[in-house]
């Protein structure tokens, strides 16, 4: 075990410097994002303060105005009044119309017509033909029209904006959990530093109740710590010498002491909120069609507008009601929760599954996973806890203790799981390894280094089956009948004897397939273990196949083959060898803190070691799914059926929308689907 720390550990010091540019680039990124997020926060209140003052305004532009006196039963004359009222109006006009007056000119240049074009001509059109009247121009001026209008456009838009920085908050959230100093534990003394002066090696203490400023290793003392902001793990986890622990987390009740690995933006949080955040920005092909629609709807509302204004013209001869009508059809048509119905659920979802311990680096993949029809499953770490025990030696030649002596040497310097289970025994009984020359990894068979001036070889049935040597397997059919994974010690070609090794099938692996299978989708194993592994382990858990002895260049084959029969699949693994079968599926999950290479090459990233996560990010994926389509259909369809009443096709029947109405109409769907996509749960 501590053997592994120490190699991990050189390995990422030596990372930290290779790609230091990265990392700047990655930490200008970030800071970038917060001050993006800062403009947002400048723009709520800008449509706040633009909402307020008109709506202020719109008070005497109501009282003012001759239809709402009649309506309310009352008279007040004022001289001067029309003027009056075009002033009053002209204010709410370019001060509350001033984001939508910009917008519509930025969307002209840049030949994107969409809602502010709509909002910025309906509100011309509304206030320069009441102009007009005042200046001589027969007709009926509509100013209270006009300045309701801008008021629930405007509080319609701060609403939305402030429920759009409520999804992304979750974000904002995770980076406050970093602290901002550590206590440095330095010649026995310690001192505060900022977090950016350490560095992997240096060793900090972190006092109960305090958060834990770096990823790193605990060196000494025990505590429980939560996690739950970061792997939505809810019980704090148990910490003790050589357990790891993450930056963010929040320590309990004993102070640690913990070795620094990860700083800064190296940290597992910091990659989190990376991650999160490209997601966000990565196109989803549900928006595409969004925007589509989005646009198709404008050009609709635009020309609604024309012909309603046209037909009304011609049939009642009636300019300002046919302007008014124009208008609300403009207004109501505006693809105002169209623009919202997509990105809204993205937003809601992206943080759901943060918090859930799915990090999605491919937004696409994600929504493709609500469509998957088979999973995957690597065997050794993933539905199976990866932790081997040696239970049987068996010699062909000399003693145990020189078979597992002379396996342990060379296995000391693999990171296999079946490596480290021989290496704990070895330890176990305090067997003095050897000196090794020439080490080599046999990908998928096993590992070969020169002891003594001897080849040794630690190695699977399939390489003693390719070599020759198929009798030796005789010998230890018993061991593979119960399911054992068998490795062969060679020495210069002659086997010596063979190593049995027991793994443990996860509790939660039965539940995950269980849940998976309820759901319609073809639970598969993977292995590069022998066939009576495989086949015990697919038994154990009511696997509907399982593909055994693949050699790690094949894994990627067997999911060529399995997609030619037509399936959609995910691939579910954790090893260096599972990288170009995750690229190769449909959809590629890394479980665990499982390689990095395995964590480059995935879409996403279970957090937590637990294979049931496979079923729920299917299940999110498909709930983020229905909603958007939710979304979707509430954001059209309320246009579709309220453009025609907007037009005025019930006003026989003495249905009419004003234009403020319309606008308030028009809001609601935006809320309608705010909502919807926050009450996206798991
Ligand atoms: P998986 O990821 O499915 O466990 P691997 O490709 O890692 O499969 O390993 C396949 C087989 O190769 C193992 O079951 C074992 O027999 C052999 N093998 C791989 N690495 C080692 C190693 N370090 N020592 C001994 N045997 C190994
Ligand atoms: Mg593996």
């Amino acid at each position: 075990m501590s053997h592994k720390h120490e190699e991990n550990h050189i390995h990422e010091h030596h990372e930290h410097h290779d790609h230091h540019p990265l990392r700047r680039e990655e930490e200008h990124a970030k800071s970038h994002h917060v001050h993006e997020h800062h403009d947002h926060q400048a723009m709520v209140e800008e449509y706040k303060r633009r909402f307020i003052f008109s709506a202020i305004l719109t008070i005497p532009i109501l009282l003012l105005s001759p239809s709402i006196q009649e309506f309310l039963n009352f008279k007040l004359v004022v001289p001067g009044q029309l003027y009056l009222l075009f002033i009053l109006s002209s204010a709410v006009y370019l001060y509350g119309g001033w984001p939508f007056l910009t917008g519509l000119i930025d969307e002209i240049r840049k030949k994107m017509p969409g809602m502010r074009v709509l909002i910025g001509v309906a509100i011309s059109t509304a206030y320069l033909y009441s102009g007009l009247i005042v200046f001589g121009f027969p007709g009926k001026p509509f100013f209270w029209e006009l300045a309701t209008l801008i008021d629930i456009m405007l509080l319609g838009h701060w609403i939305e904006m402030k429920s759009v920085l409520g999804a992304s908050r979750a974000l904002e959230e995770m980076v406050k959990l970093l602290p901002s100093t550590a206590h440095l534990i330095k010649n026995n003394s310690i001192i505060d530093v900022p977090v950016e002066e350490l560095k992997p090696g240096d060793r900090v203490l972190v006092k109960p109740g305090e958060k834990i400023p770096v990823d790193g290793i605990v060196i000494d003392g025990h505590s429980s710590v939560n996690e739950a902001m970061l792997t939505g793990e809810s019980k704090p986890v148990e910490k003790s010498p050589g357990d790891t622990v993450i930056a963010g987390s929040i320590n309990g009740e004993g102070s640690l002491v913990v070795e620094v690995t990860k700083t800064g933006a190296d940290t597992y949080l910091s990659q989190v909120i990376e991650l999160v955040k490209k997601a966000q920005e990565t196109r989803s092909k549900t928006q595409d069609l969004a925007n589509k629609a989005a646009f198709l709807l404008t050009i609709i509302a635009l020309s609604g507008g024309a012909i309603t204004f046209t037909a009304w013209l011609f049939f009642r001869a009636d300019i300002a009601f046919a302007l008014e009508r124009a208008v609300t059809v403009m207004v109501i048509a505006c693809p105002h929760a169209l623009g919202l119905a997509v990105p809204l659920v993205v937003a809601v979802s992206t943080s759901l599954a943060a918090r859930n311990g799915f990090l999605i680096r491919q937004r696409d993949a994600f929504e493709r996973a609500r469509e998957l029809q088979a999973v995957i499953f690597d065997k050794t770490g993933t539905l199976t806890k990866g932790e081997f025990g040696v239970t049987d030696i068996v010699t062909f030649s000399g003693n145990s203790n020189d078979v597992l002596k002379l396996a342990a040497s060379l296995e000391a310097k693999s990171e296999h799981p079946i490596a480290q289970g021989i290496v704990r025994a070895a330890e176990k009984q305090s067997l003095v390894l050897e000196e090794v020359e020439e080490f080599r990894a046999l990908p998928g068979r096993g590992v070969e280094g020169k002891i003594n001036g001897k080849i040794i070889r630690v190695v699977s049935p399939g390489y003693l089956e390719e070599n020759g040597l198929k009798d030796y397997i005789e010998k230890v059919r018993e061991l593979l009948d119960q399911g054992k994974t068998v490795v062969f010690v060679l020495e210069d070609n002659t086997p010596i004897g063979a190593i049995a090794l027991a793994d443990m099938i996860r509790e939660e692996s039965r539940e995950a397939i269980n849940m998976l299978k309820k759901m319609g989708i073809r639970c598969i194993m993977l292995t590069g273990d022998n066939k009576s592994v495989a086949k015990w382990v697919s038994d154990e858990l009511g696997l509907d196949e399982y593909y055994a002895e693949v050699l790690p260049h094949e894994k990627a084959e067997v999911v060529k083959k399995l997609q030619s029969r037509g399936l959609r699949v995910a691939m579910v693994g954790d090893g260096i060898n599972d990288a170009p079968a995750l690229v190769q599926a449909d959809v590629g999950i890394a479980i665990g803190a499982g390689t990095d290479v395995a964590i480059e090459s995935a879409d996403i990233i279970l957090v937590r070691n637990d294979p049931r996560d496979v079923a729920t990010i299917i299940r999110l994926a498909r709930k983020t799914y229905r909603k958007m389509m939710e979304n979707l259909l509430w954001a059209t369809g309320y246009n579709a059926l309220a453009l025609p009443l907007a037009a005025g096709i019930l006003y026989s029947i003495g249905i009419l929308l004003t234009p403020a109405m319309g606008a308030a109409l028009m809001s609601l769907s935006t809320v309608i689907v705010a909502i919807n996509a926050r009450l996206l749960k798991l």
